[in-house]
């Protein structure tokens, strides 16, 4: 375990492509000999340290630049239980040190190129571009100290490259008017009901059809999941396109498990081509908790923060990441999903904000079975602004079983369903449905009096057919 990184490093350091000159294989062999012991590095090749409070998130299994992701339980990972989170120990280290502000900004994916190579020698060449009297003598530039000078000149330029260009202020959408149907209703200030369809195991449509148009007249927009829990299905991408066709309106989810920068990009475009608007970008599941046999863990290209990024700058600015400039640039609307009882609120807001800064106009939250329990993160997120940067939805869901509801409340991260949720449904034998039908209403009726909730996202959990009774009662 290294010295200022409290977690074991489960993957070895990279090693550079090709072969690199005598010089700058020295620099990487003492830079990898003095930071492999006391940060864990790994020689990513473009070091974050100084914004994640001296701990190298590169523990981090996903590889999350950006985290922490949906999975933290108590503060540990849930791709493996017996490991701190990583970005978690960032939070709470940046909390002590008072750097939190620090979490927001949005940082670069790896530049591979630059991976298994050395940074102090960019470090240098910084310094010289800038002039090192300019740095060195801060006297002379009125009101600023060296470590400003440094931060602005050398850290800055590294930690950015002019490929990305991140930074922690929220970018207003630069486009006229709402990009889809599910965006305009939001804009309406009407209280907006979204729904899950899971894509099918076959390739047949016509159970999905049928979901599709039974759902279709109650709400405003169906979400179609993408390999959720790491298992393959009929993609996000196909089903939104059958919804599309149906006269539905779609949120294609895309999870940065599945796709690389590349992938992402050319999904979006193609997705909108065909008439999706809405994206919800999702880390995803760890291939951990999905079947075997295993496939590689060690795959995030892009977290989500970064896929949200990527795609509004395609929308607002018009250029691919690697700069070209796309001539008809995508209608999106775009959206992220939050988790507001995974740890402690502040925290979580952060992560919320950072997401909208990125570019989300939207959030998901996962299953909220206690509606009070939301106000004090309602509370940090309107102290912030966020309510009316990006339109807030609640996830709820009717519990189809008892065995379902205390799988949640047990394995799931950042779900609880209360203990007199639990007793109702126990007490409620024959009437188990009625009874959990109910309590959906009840909770849909409590988030619509909340300020700061623009609508509720129902996860039916494989119950379809209790969605219209449930919007029915719920809007009466
Ligand atoms: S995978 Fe998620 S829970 Fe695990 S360390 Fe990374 S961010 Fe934390």
């Amino acid at each position: 375990m290294a010295l200022f990184t409290p977690l074991r490093r489960w993957q070895p350091a990279f090693r550079p492509f090709g072969r690199l000159p005598v010089g700058w294989r020295l620099l990487a062999f003492v830079e990898r000999a003095v930071k492999g012991p006391l940060f864990g590095c790994r020689m990513c090749g473009n070091c974050l340290l100084q914004e994640t409070a001296f701990i190298c998130h590169m523990a981090c299994p996903k590889g999350i630049r950006n985290g922490p992701c949906g999975g933290v339980k108590n503060g540990y990972c849930y791709v493996d239980p017996t490991r701190k989170c990583a970005w978690y120990l960032i939070y709470e280290r940046s909390e002590r040190m008072h750097r939190e502000k620090k979490l927001l900004e949005v940082l670069p994916p790896v530049d591979w190129d630059r991976a298994g190579g050395e940074t102090w020698a960019e470090v240098i060449r910084k310094v010289r571009e800038a002039g090192p009297g300019n740095i060195f003598l801060p006297s002379r530039r009125r009101g600023m100290s060296m470590g400003a000078v440094l931060e602005e000149k050398v850290f800055r330029p590294i930690r950015q490259p002019d490929w990305w260009q991140g930074d922690a202020e929220y970018h207003p959408p630069a486009v006229d008017g709402p990009q889809s149907e599910l965006e305009k209703e939001l804009r309406s200030g009407r209280f907006v009901i979204t729904t899950e369809v899971m894509p099918p195991l076959g390739a047949a449509t016509d159970r999905l059809t049928e979901k599709i148009n039974l759902v279709k007249p109650y709400v405003t927009a169906i979400n179609f999941t993408d390999g959720s829990s790491a298992v393959s299905r009929m993609s996000s991408a196909a089903c939104s396109a059958v919804a599309v066709s149906l006269g539905a309106e779609p949120v294609m989810q895309i999870s940065a498990r599945d796709n690389n920068r590349n992938s992402l990009q050319s999904q979006a475009i193609g997705a909108n081509a065909l008439g999706v608007r809405n994206i919800l970008c999702l880390s995803g599941d760890s291939p951990r908790v999905g079947l075997k046999p295993r496939g590689n863990l060690n795959i995030i290209d892009v977290d989500s923060v970064q896929m949200l990024w990527i795609l509004r700058r395609m929308r607002d600015e018009g250029v691919y990441l690697d700069g070209r400039e796309i001539k008809n640039r995508p209608r999106l609307f775009l959206g992220a999903a939050a988790a507001p009882l995974l740890q402690k609120p502040e925290l979580q807001v952060l992560r919320d904000m950072k997401k909208v800064n990125a570019g989300a106009q939207f959030l998901q939250t996962n299953l909220v079975f206690d509606p009070d329990s939301l106000d004090p993160w309602l509370e940090s997120l309107r102290r912030e602004g966020v309510p009316e940067r990006a339109f807030v939805l609640i996830g709820v869901s009717p519990l189809k079983s008892l065995r379902l509801a205390r799988y949640l409340n047990d394995n799931i991260p950042g779900v609880t369903i209360p203990d007199r949720t639990m007793r109702r449904l126990a007490d409620a034998g024959d009437g188990f449905a009625e009874e959990s039908i109910r309590i959906t209403v009840e909770n849909i009726r409590r988030l619509r009096e909340k300020s700061g909730v623009h609508g509720v996202h129902i996860m039916p959990l494989g119950w379809e057919s209790a969605v219209p009774r449930i919007i029915e009662q719920a809007m009466a």
